[in-house]
């Protein structure tokens, strides 16, 4: 008898303190959100994920490290366009050339 009856009043107690847990948590969360007011449009810098103007190009802060890592990344980019173009031709030419000798045998 006695351990059911001390089992309810637990679950009661704590029934009521998930309640206030909740209660507080979304009170948090509602005077976080009324506070910062409407934010304007903006986007984010690709890099660091920090709140930049929606006219930034590139889409990057000012932040010199980001300046930094999106060069590198363009630049990887442009290395990648490359090997791929260089991939591709080594692919194609012997096509070509037997495509060639198909025509001309
Ligand atoms: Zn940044």
């Amino acid at each position: 008898m006695a351990p059911s009856f001390m089992h309810e009043v637990i679950d009661v107690v704590d029934a009521k303190k998930v309640k206030e847990m909740v209660a507080k948590k979304s009170s948090q969360l509602m005077g976080s959100m009324s506070g910062s007011g409407k934010m304007p449009p903006h986007k984010h810098c690709r890099i660091c994920h920090e709140a930049i103007p929606i006219k930034s190009d590139p889409r990057i802060c000012k932040n010199q490290e980001c300046i930094e890592q999106n060069r590198k990344d363009e630049k990887n980019q442009k290395t990648v366009r490359i090997a791929m173009f260089v991939f591709f031709g080594i692919f194609a030419v012997p096509y070509v050339l037997v495509l060639v000798t198909g025509i001309l045998g």
